[in-house]
Formats: C-alpha cells, structure tokens, sequence
C-alpha cells in the first residue's frame, strides 16, 4: 500500500526537475515558448499513463503592458487637450475634451481590473496561446471534483520588478497613476473654474504620473522575459509530480482535473477559456492554485485578491485549509488593492470554490523573484516543493475522505 511507494521528497526531486527543464527558457504569453512548455507537459502527462489529454486551443492577449499604454495614453491626451486646447478653443472647449478622454481611460480601466470585456480590447496585439488539461477519475464513483491549476507562462522582467525597493515603489505609484486618471476630472474643473493656481499644478503633476505610467507599458515588452523558476515553473513542476502520484496512489471518490493554463501572465485568457469550456461540468468543484511555490520557508494561502475590486475565498474552503495547513503553519495573506492578483480572481467572480497557494520567506513580505530576470532555476529549493507536494497531497486526502 503506500509504504511502498516512493517519499514525498522524491516527488520533491521531479517537481524540481521539471521546474528546471521548463524554466530552462523564459515562456512568454501567447509565443512559441509557451508552446514548447505546453508540449512538454503534454509529453509528461502522456508518458505518465494519461489517457486523453487535451489541448485547448485559445486567443490570448500577448501583453498586460499594452493595456496600460492605451489606458494611460489616453489619459495623456486628456491632459494635453486641456493645455493645448484652451487657448485656441476656449475653456469649455477644452475642457469637454479633456474630461471625456480622462472618462473613457477610467472607464477602460474600471472594466478591465474588474474582468469585464471593454472597448478597443480587440485592437491590442493576441497570439495563439493553449491551456493543457487532463483528468485523473477515482477509483470508485466520483462524489467530487478537485481541480489543481498552474500558469505555463512568465512575466516581462520589467525594471519595476527588478528589487523589493522598486516592487515597493511600483505599488505606490500604481495607486496615485490609476488614482489619478479619476482624480484629473475634478482637478481640471477646479483648475479651469476657480482661481487656486494650486489645480493646474495638480494637474501637472498626475500628467506626470501617467506619463510614467504610459512610457512603462510602451516600453515594457521591449525588454526580456523573466525564466520564470520560481514564477510559475515551480507550480508547473509540482503539479507533474502529484499528477505522478496520482496515479500511482489513485484516489477514492475525488476525480482530478489538472489544468495547465497560459496567458495568466497578460490577462487571464487561459482561464477564461477553460471556464468557458469545463466550467459548467466544476461549479461544484474545488479549484486550488499554485503560485510561486519553489522557493521559500513557508506557505500562504491568499484569502482576498482583485484590482479595483475584491473577491474573497469561500468560508468553508478556508477552514480545510487551516485545518490541513495546521502543521505547516499556513496562514492567509491578502493581494495589494491595485498592482497583483492571480486568476484565483476570476474563478471567485465567477462563483467557484478557489484558494491560491503560494510560497514566501519569513521575514519579508516581497514575494520571491517575483518577475525578475534572476528567477532562475539554481534558485529554486527543493525543501519549498517538498512542503508544497506535502499539503497539496493532505489537502487532496482531506477532500477525498470527507468531501469537497
Ligand atoms: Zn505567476
């Protein structure tokens, strides 16, 4: 029985062999290094004994840094209508202009963050992405379903990830620059309508900001990607080895469905697909997703996420993690209002049962080579996997013995 089959740390080992082999080259969204990295899980899963594993094809947005262009671009235009515009064509003129284009910019943003389709979305640069899924069925009848997701691709190592300081600084500047765009509509009336100088400099000084924000998504996707070891090869890695055991240690009631997604990193378009395509048949399930997971010296599980606005994990699914989690002490952390989330938030708007899962280091609270051109395989840790292979599998018994 299970004395007899190989330790957790051994399923540790092949967790981090496959982080290595897949963060070997960075795996940009919707490029053919994603591919590679979708083709390579599809051999694993294959080899392993799978039957039917799917690939599902999907048009995927190749860039987050794009949308920010747009937004914050036509914020700029708002600001040089007001000043470019006043004096040939009046005041009112101008004004109008100006507020409209700030409107639309806060408008595309609100939509956006908040995981509803806008307008001009269409025109932003999509490529062929591809999620892979498989399922592994219980041994007798299915009474539950869990489903244990990792994003296939990584990040722009854009110059704001590149330290704690600027990951810090960045998280502060997103607030004021999004802030800023509503903000500029009464800014720019009381600069036009009363006579406090102190509104045109405001004014200035948000141009300022969205012009940072502008240069920072039209530059971005000139740089390199980050390999992503930690960001998300580790998960990626740590899902083959439970895939491993699961068919070695099959379980009783609970059918598994892996789900390999791509494009987390530009804007969820993965999971987007993937709900539209299996979420019916999983409105019941679990959905447990791991990010970042192979470095570190313990885990949280991140209880509420959401730009703009905030969704938060089911009561009943955070009290099995705290009761699984107990003996590695896992504790919940939440996302910043504005800046990071994970797809985690588009399975809570959409009503599914889901929790995140991701690594950390005491004593900060920076997540580990988050989008960093130093997330690299040498720095992965393979006592990280072991304690993420070691709950992820209690949590799989706990729901297989006493229900989803
Ligand atoms: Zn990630």
């Amino acid at each position: 029985m299970d004395n007899v089959s190989p330790s957790p740390s051994l399923y540790a080992q092949s967790a981090l062999s496959h982080a290595q082999k897949l963060a070997a080259s960075p795996r940009g969204s919707a490029t053919a290094a994603e591919k590679q990295a979708a083709d390579y899980v599809q051999a694993q899963l294959n080899s392993a004994g799978f039957q039917g594993v799917q690939v599902q094809p999907f048009t995927g947005e190749r860039s987050i840094w794009l949308f920010v262009a747009l937004a914050f671009g036509l914020a700029l235009v708002g600001h040089a209508a007001y000043w470019l515009l006043c004096q040939p064509a009046g005041y009112g003129t101008a004004l109008v202009i100006s507020l409209a284009f700030f409107a639309f910019s806060g408008y595309l943003i609100w939509r956006k963050f908040t995981l509803e389709d806008y307008p001009l979305h269409r025109t932003l640069p999509h490529g062929a992405s591809q999620n892979v899924i498989a399922t592994i069925p219980p041994i007798g009848e299915t009474q539950g379903q869990v489903v244990l997701v990792a994003h296939l691709d990584s990040h722009r190592a854009v110059f704001w990830f590149a330290s704690d300081f600027m990951v810090r600084l960045f998280g502060y500047i997103s607030i004021i620059t999004i802030a800023g765009v509503y903000a500029a509509i009464p800014v720019y009336l009381l600069a036009a309508l009363t006579p406090y100088r102190v509104f045109t400099w405001l004014g200035i000084l948000l141009a300022a900001f969205h012009f940072l924000g502008w240069f920072t998504g039209i530059t971005a996707d000139l740089g390199r990607y980050s390999p992503g070891a930690n960001d998300n090869a580790s998960s990626v890695g740590t899902l083959l080895a439970l895939a491993d055991r699961l068919t070695a240690q099959p379980l009783q009631n609970t059918e598994i469905c892996l789900a390999f997604t791509g494009c987390e990193e530009s804007s969820g378009d993965g999971m987007l697909a993937f709900i539209k395509q299996r979420g019916v048949q999983l409105k019941q399930a679990v959905f447990i997703y791991f990010e970042m997971v192979g470095i570190g010296d313990g885990i949280s599980y991140i209880r509420e996420e959401g730009n703009l606005s905030r969704y938060t994990i089911p009561q009943e699914l955070e009290a099995v993690l705290l009761e699984v989690g107990k003996g590695l002490a896992l504790g919940p952390v939440s996302t910043p209002f504005v800046g990071a989330s994970t797809e985690c938030s588009i399975l809570l708007k959409f009503g599914y049962k889901a929790a995140c899962l991701v690594g950390y280091c005491h004593g900060s609270s920076f997540l580990p080579q988050w989008h960093r051109l130093t997330d690299t395989p040498d720095r992965l840790q393979v006592e990280a996997l072991e304690r993420i292979h070691l709950l992820a599998w209690d949590l799989l018994q706990r729901f297989d013995q006493r229900g989803v």
